[in-house]
């Protein structure tokens, strides 16, 4: 085995779960399964190297400068890879003894969780790395965004994994050998990659001393009181940043625990439904996020995504909240400057990481420039001193930061290159030896150019030159008959031959010497003082980065509010008033996604509904909803249901007035439609994800079931929707909306109190259905399927038979016995029409008359009629 495989080998048993780039020149290479894998994955030439245990060994390679392109390709692609870097330069190596192989180390394993490059991350997204801890039954989940500095906690028990997995969306979760079979499935649910550990990562006395060491501080308390299970996830977080980024620890701001218990609780099932922060699909477009999101900045955006994800369940902070957007709406002219400010200001946040994990450039130090800079004038763009609390809050985080914006104004260009190796940032007349440095490499010919007017004014030789060649550098020609010149009259200098050649003599000078090693040597003298000029203002921002970290919130906060004004100014929405009470009254209210699908395609405007679902004590308030399909239930259903998410984010809501007592769970489950994908029936996962919700909504909670036990057959889920509305209605006695086709339903609000009949009314007109969308009190009159089908565009002979199987049946259910036997002897066999002939021409009169005529409504009678009547047609 060679040494180089050797040493390779050693290393690659350490990151046995991951790629290894292994460096060598300018290229990382892959080897054995690395390297099928990774060729694979980024599709690049498999090739070999040499053999091991008389096999060859497969390898790949990608080339140093491209590399950040191809680790995007392999994290997106789930792998993990660990960066092994040369030590030392090969010369180097040598120099410790013949055939020893350069020194080489990993400097950092990336993985998904673990991210900074800004190629790497989306920036509107935060990208979290969580951890889970359960000690006995009490668990905990601690999450940090490495990307930014936040580090979070929270208490949580095995029941609310998936819950708040789903609000947190986090990219990799960390988990102890112990629990892996416990998360795996839960984790892969919400598309984040599982890591697992060692148990020891999880030890609460070790990760207790791993936080003091880490924040420099005595005890934890410091930070407030934690669980175990809190101190060890939050150890594991730590222990795992140390193996990751080998000691390039990123800045992370002290821990701050969450309650989950002020959070609204909104659970994986409920997020897809109501798509809050994604489409069913998966994607941003059509979301709700997608068209409230006015955020300037990408700092502003996540916090949208973030509150999003964590509506609050507490008064006062929403009333603040609430307070900051009626600000701006109140004054409606603050806001074009405070955004258009805010427009301008760079990813603080993440600029500031970078740096302090030292993977950051001169961009970065720039971007922390602008963005403090135009952080400062912010607080001049606010009309009034009279701010809310959270918004002077803010702008007090806003200033006082000039020197470090003077001290990097006066070191940096304004628009620096990205990175800190190719030198070039640092602006002239900041530091003289750098000035200097770049003088002669730059104005090198112009230097020479000079001494060579020098040389020639002192000598008289008009023909003396400066020239440069790769062999002697650079030297001084004159022709060879002026050379005795040089030599021998008593001159300021003193040249010394180099070369003579046919036509000339070359000398040089001490002078010409020491230039020519002063510019050879400045373009890397002139680096190395930039890399210095680096170095300091990088650790004068990553001293200040608590400060900087601040501003960068207290810019998103702005951004915020000011986005959440211009939205509701624009969209016509109004404040709503939370309280502790169980009213849910929205006057006029709209779906905001519906509505601006509407909008964008221009097929008529949104008809806005009320909902009054106020509960009195002890008591439920349900809606129970009938009409046909595509008469807009879904639709209302769910824009209640964002309506109160919108207010206890702190948003205005769509609507003319809402008065919102506070909702704690939301839960929102549709019928058995197209889950395949799960791999469960779908009537299981419909029945499991409707236990859930009898099994844990409390009277606070708001439930929205939409067509439930529509996934099995008519009297079963008839039945079973039946019983689940009685136990919502009385054990749970929450507020809820229940969208049904079944009509049986409509009776049980005769002997359930805290249950009303809604319908969304449709017109009738001439067999034609047309939806009005208005929601009112009272049950639908049927179901108008089948001039639903009709309009779906279903044959119409299909159409018209079903006419008739309906009325049977309905008649049937009349007289009170069974008429499907009767149907069934009734077959019409033979008068089933052919398939409608499509052609080119309008079609003819006698299939305009015949498509009014349902045959089996004929009597003898009419029908000899309508022979005779076709035949004139004809
Ligand atoms: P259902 O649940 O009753 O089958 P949906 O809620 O899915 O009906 O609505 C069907 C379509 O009707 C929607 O896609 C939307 O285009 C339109 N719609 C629904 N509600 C309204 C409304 N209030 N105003 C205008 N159009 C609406």
């Amino acid at each position: 085995m060679t040494p180089m495989m050797a040493q390779f080998l050693e290393i690659k048993a350490q990151y046995k779960d991951a790629l290894l780039f292994y460096r060598m020149g300018d290229f990382y290479e892959m080897f054995f399964e690395d390297a099928v894998a990774a060729a694979e994955a980024l599709d690049i030439a498999l090739t070999k190297r040499g053999k091991h245990q008389g096999e060859d060994i497969p390898m790949c390679g990608v080339p140093v400068h491209a590399a950040e392109n191809y680790l995007l390709t392999l994290i997106r692609k789930g792998f993990r890879v660990a960066v092994c870097e040369q030590l030392e330069s090969p010369a180097e190596a040598k120099k410790r003894g013949y055939k020893s192989v350069v020194k080489r180390d990993v400097v950092r394993l990336v993985t998904p969780g673990t991210l900074t490059e800004e190629t790497l991350l989306e920036a509107r997204k935060h990208n979290y790395l969580v951890a889970y801890s359960n000690i006995r039954d009490d668990g905990a989940l601690a999450w940090v965004d490495i990307s930014t500095g936040e580090l979070h906690v929270t208490p949580c028990p095995q029941v609310k994994i998936s819950p708040e997995l789903a609000r947190l969306a986090p990219r990799e979760v960390l988990v102890s050998d112990n629990n892996l079979n416990a998360l795996e499935g839960i984790a892969a649910e919400v598309g984040a990659s599982v890591t697992a550990l060692a148990p020891g990562s999880f030890d609460s006395a070790s990760a207790s001393a791993r936080l003091t060491k880490f924040f420099s501080v005595k005890s934890t308390d410091a930070f407030g009181q934690f669980s175990r299970p809190e101190i060890s996830a939050l150890g594991a977080l730590l222990d795992y940043l140390e193996l990751t980024q080998k000691g390039q620890l990123p800045s992370i701001r002290p821990p701050v625990r969450e309650d989950h218990r002020s959070i609204m609780q909104i659970d994986p099932a409920t997020r897809r439904n109501l798509e809050i922060t994604q489409t069913i699909q998966g994607e941003r477009k059509g979301s709700l996020l997608s068209v409230i999101d006015r955020t300037m900045t990408a700092g502003g955006a996540r916090l949208l995504f973030k509150r999003l994800s964590a509506p609050l369940v507490t008064v006062d902070p929403l009333h603040q909240r609430l307070a900051c957007v009626t600000y701006f709406v109140d004054q409606p002219y603050a806001i074009e400057p405070v955004r258009d400010t805010l427009r301008k200001i760079p990813d603080i946040d993440r600029a500031l990481s970078r740096l302090s994990v030292e993977r950051g450039g001169p961009r970065d130090l720039a971007a922390i420039r602008d963005g403090l800079d135009h952080a400062s004038r912010m607080s001049d763009l606010f009309p009034s001193t009279e701010t809310p609390e959270i918004l002077t809050n803010a702008l007090a985080s806003t200033v006082g930061h000039d020197d470090i914006v003077s001290h990097l104004s006066e070191a940096l260009v304004a628009e620096p290159p990205l990175l800190a190796r190719d030198g070039g940032f640092v602006s002239a007349g900041y530091d003289p030896d750098l000035d200097e440095a770049r003088k002669l490499r730059d104005d090198g010919r112009k230097v020479i150019a000079e001494l060579q007017a020098t040389y020639s004014g002192d000598t008289g030789i008009s023909a003396l030159k400066i020239k440069h060649n790769n062999v002697l550098g650079y030297f001084i020609e004159t022709p060879a008959g002026h050379a005795s010149k040089m030599m021998s009259e008593p001159l300021s200098t003193q040249f010394i031959h180099r070369q003579t050649t046919a036509n000339a003599v070359r000398f040089t000078t001490n002078d010409l010497s020491e230039l020519e090693t002063k510019i050879l040597n400045a373009g890397e003298r002139a680096l190395s003082i930039e890399a210095r000029v680096f170095a300091e203002l990088q650790q004068r921002v990553v001293e200040a980065a608590n400060q900087i970290g601040a501003v960068a919130d207290a810019l998103a906060e702005i951004d915020l509010y000011a986005a959440f004004a211009d939205l509701a100014i624009e969209k016509n929405w109004c404040k709503p008033s939370v309280d502790t009470s169980r009213i849910f009254d929205v006057v006029d209210g709209r779906h905001p996604v519906v509505e601006a699908a509407l909008q964008a395609e221009n097929s008529g405007p949104f008809v806005a509904n009320s909902c009054d679902l106020t509960a009195r004590e002890n008591s439920a308030a349900i809606w129970l909803l009938t009409g046909p399909n595509m008469a807009g239930k879904s639709t209302f259903l769910r824009q209640n249901a964002l309506i109160a998410l919108l207010a206890q984010i702190g948003s205005y809501v769509p609507a003319t007035s809402a008065h919102i007592g506070l909702v704690s769970q939301l839960f929102s489950r549709v019928g058995a439609s197209d889950d395949l994908a799960r791999g469960r029936s779908t009537f299981m996962v419909e029945m499991v994800e409707t236990a859930a919700i009898l099994n844990q909504a409390d009277e606070r909670a708001m439930v929205i079931l939409d067509e439930i036990g529509r996934g099995t057959a008519t009297y079963d889920g008839l039945s079973i929707a039946w019983a689940t509305l009685e136990h919502l209605h009385s054990a749970n006695s929450c507020r809820a909306l229940f969208a049904t086709h079944y009509h049986e339903l409509t009776a049980l609000s005769e002997s359930l109190p805290g249950v009303e009949n809604a319908t969304v009314t449709v017109k009738d007109w001439e067999n034609e259905i047309i939806f009005l969308h208005e929601v009112r009190k009272g049950a639908s009159d049927r179901s108008y399927g089948v001039q639903v089908a009709k309009l779906a565009g279903l044959p119409a002979s299909v159409v018209d038979r079903a006419r008739v199987v309906l009325d049977q049946l309905e008649a049937g259910e009349r007289e009170g016995g069974g008429r499907s036997k009767e149907l069934l002897d009734d077959l019409p066999l033979f008068s089933t029409a052919p398939a409608p002939q499509v052609t080119a021409a309008a079609s003819s009169q006698v299939e305009d008359r015949l498509e009014d005529v349902i045959p089996d409504d004929l009597s003898p009678r009419e029908a000899l009629q309508l022979v005779y009547e076709l035949k004139a047609l004809a």
